[in-house]
């Protein structure tokens, strides 16, 4: 296991436990994505390595994060791609197991001329991946500054994570995506919950979140809904608008910060919300505030979104420090 930090950093840091999926990108560019019972003609197909962990695995390391990442791949040559690719980019790959009953997962996705994308996801190995993993990660969480979870594995295997990061002391950050409702118990022991508008909505049964280009203090009233679902600190992602801090914890105006777009000429958006939360992962591990984490992956995000793909598209720190300028 290597305890080096990546390139890039300028520090050592606290660990970085990613829990969760790995998935073969399966992706095929075409003008616009199509109906419901419609053909039509693509541009362009790639494989390329995925998966929502992997991705915040990756980008948090690329950003200076000293990473370690559990999940489940399974025997075959998508798997292989999928450690390559982790490894390489300086991520400790060696709590990821190898499924022999299993496929790797896999992710269909469709990307249209904006840049938008809809994605079909195959869970495969990563549905093998269990609490018994987390347990077998053992004295990973143990110097654990952050321990960052998404929905692509079974919700027993992310409580059982967002617990071990809770008893390590670690900063426990949920990425709520794909959307799925979560135990009560699960929300509470995240300390960071990290969701798109689409997802807040979903979480708070409103219909909708606060117009993009509304005042902060229109948030006000979303905080507060948070808060009272034991949900102290939050980031919305707002894509193109930029993102919103919701942080119950902080003093008076500063309990909500909007962060502006970082504006780009986007290419593909695929994975830009995994570029956002790893490099929040990353600069929170760092020492960092919540809404300074939030100003720095709204940049590395934004960086993600001008480049085809995921994990290659990914900025390192030089790159985010020469935009923010
Ligand atoms: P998700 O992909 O999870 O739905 P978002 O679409 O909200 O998440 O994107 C996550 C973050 O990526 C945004 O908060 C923003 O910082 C950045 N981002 C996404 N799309 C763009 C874009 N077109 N231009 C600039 N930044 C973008």
């Amino acid at each position: 296991m290597s305890t080096e930090p990546s390139a890039g950093a300028s520090a050592p840091l606290s660990r970085i436990v990613v829990v969760g999926s790995l998935n073969a990108d399966l992706t095929i560019y075409c003008d616009r994505l199509p109906q419901p019972g419609e053909t039509v003609h693509g541009d362009g197909f790639a494989v390329n390595p995925g998966g929502k962990s992997a991705n915040q695995a990756v980008a948090a390391s690329k950003l200076g994060g000293q990473v370690s990442l559990v999940g489940a791949i399974g025997d075959d040559p998508n798997g292989a791609m999928l450690l390559e690719s982790t490894a390489r980019a300086g991520v400790d790959v060696s709590r990821v197991r190898r499924a022999a009953d299993a496929a790797t997962g896999v992710a269909i996705i469709s990307v249209d001329a904006a840049g938008e994308n809809s994605i079909i996801i195959s869970a495969g190995a990563n549905g093998s991946l269990s609490p018994a993993d987390v347990k077998a990660a053992g004295e990973v969480f143990d110097d654990a500054a952050v321990v960052c979870l998404c929905l692509e594995v079974g919700l027993d295997t992310v409580a059982a994570a967002a617990q071990a990061g809770h008893d390590a002391g670690a900063t426990v950050l949920l990425n709520l995506s794909p959307y799925a409702e979560v135990p009560q118990a699960l929300a509470r022991l995240s300390d960071v919950l990290l969701v798109n508008a689409h997802e807040a909505s979903l979480f708070l049964g409103e219909e909708a979140m606060p117009g993009a280009d509304v005042d902060a203090a229109e948030w006000e009233p979303v905080r507060k809904q948070f808060a009272g679902r034991g949900l102290q600190r939050v980031l919305v992602t707002l894509g193109a608008h930029g993102s919103v801090v919701l942080d119950s914890q902080a003093a008076g105006t500063q309990q909500i910060t909007r962060i502006p777009p970082t504006k780009v000429a986007a290419v593909d958006t695929t994975g830009a919300g995994d570029a956002f939360t790893g490099a929040v992962a990353a600069r929170l591990a760092a020492g960092e505030s919540l809404a300074e984490a939030a100003a720095f992956a709204s940049v590395a995000a934004a960086l993600a979104a001008t480049r085809k793909g995921t994990q290659a598209a990914y900025a390192d720190t030089a790159e985010v420090q020469r935009l923010r300028g």
